[in-house]
């Protein structure tokens, strides 16, 4: 293949916009906040499950608590019936009186056994109330935290895109430069090797590093100025430059 060197050198051009877009690419998935936000989110999965589990216990010791009120009226509601009765003077057998005296003591005992159930449940209510509003605290932190590090993430990836859409207009300029057949060969190149293109420098081809023997380098010194060269090891295009060491 024949190229004008002023065609080749523009090669050069296009891999390093190429390997700018490359790196843009590679920022573009590895924003440090990408993998912020995929933690936080785990966290924040774990917190509203726990979130959940803290106000449902909350929720079943309310009902408790309802349940167990009920009782104590229950019970205090047979006392005050019991002494209405003993107090009505209706009851006059000295065994139906002794008999309620000593139910209203039995109930005023249960009474009493009810409310301590009573306090209990609300204790522990409130323990759970508590536990989950200091979840739900965390929660929201958490959300608040992750919407900041989102905010980032969007504003990194506006200005790589803004640079990526740069670097695109570049490479529209200098791939107008090049002649169809030498930039489909560099194109399919760069498919196969990432880097399509590679400048031969102080007798080292800068696209794999390998220093050519002093045969190559005859070889390339005696070929023509427009003949395209490919490098013998990476079968990358190798440009001359006057750095090449020719
Ligand atoms: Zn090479």
């Amino acid at each position: 293949m024949k190229a004008a060197p002023e065609a080749q050198k523009r090669l050069l051009d296009l891999a390093e916009l190429d390997s700018a877009a490359d790196r843009l690419a590679h920022r573009r998935r590895t924003l440090p906040e990408l993998a912020e936000i995929e933690e936080q989110s785990k966290r924040y999965a774990k917190l509203a499950t726990e979130v959940i589990e803290a106000e449902t216990e909350a929720g079943d010791l309310a009902r408790e608590q309802t349940k167990a009120e009920s009782d104590v009226d229950t019970v205090r509601a047979r006392a005050d019936r019991d002494q209405k009765r003993l107090d009505s003077g209706a009851v006059t057998s000295p065994k139906d009186l002794s008999n309620l005296q000593s139910e209203i003591v039995s109930l005023q005992r249960r009474q009493g056994d009810l409310e301590e159930v009573v306090l209990e449940i609300m204790e522990r209510r409130e323990a759970a109330d508590s536990k989950a509003a200091d979840l739900r605290t965390q929660r929201d932190e958490l959300a608040a935290t992750r919407a900041a590090a989102e905010d980032r993430r969007d504003a990194a990836l506006t200005e790589i895109d803004k640079e990526a859409a740069e670097v695109r207009s570049r490479r529209g300029g200098v791939s107008a430069d090049i002649p169809a057949d030498l930039l489909a060969l560099y194109e399919k190149l760069r498919e196969q090797y990432g880097v399509g293109a590679a400048m031969l420098r102080g007798g080292r081809c800068q696209g794999c590093k390998v220093a050519l023997s002093i045969a190559e380098m005859n070889r390339i010194k005696a070929a023509p100025h427009d003949e395209v060269l490919r490098c013998d090891e990476c079968r990358r295009i190798l440009v001359r430059t006057p750095e090449s060491g020719l």
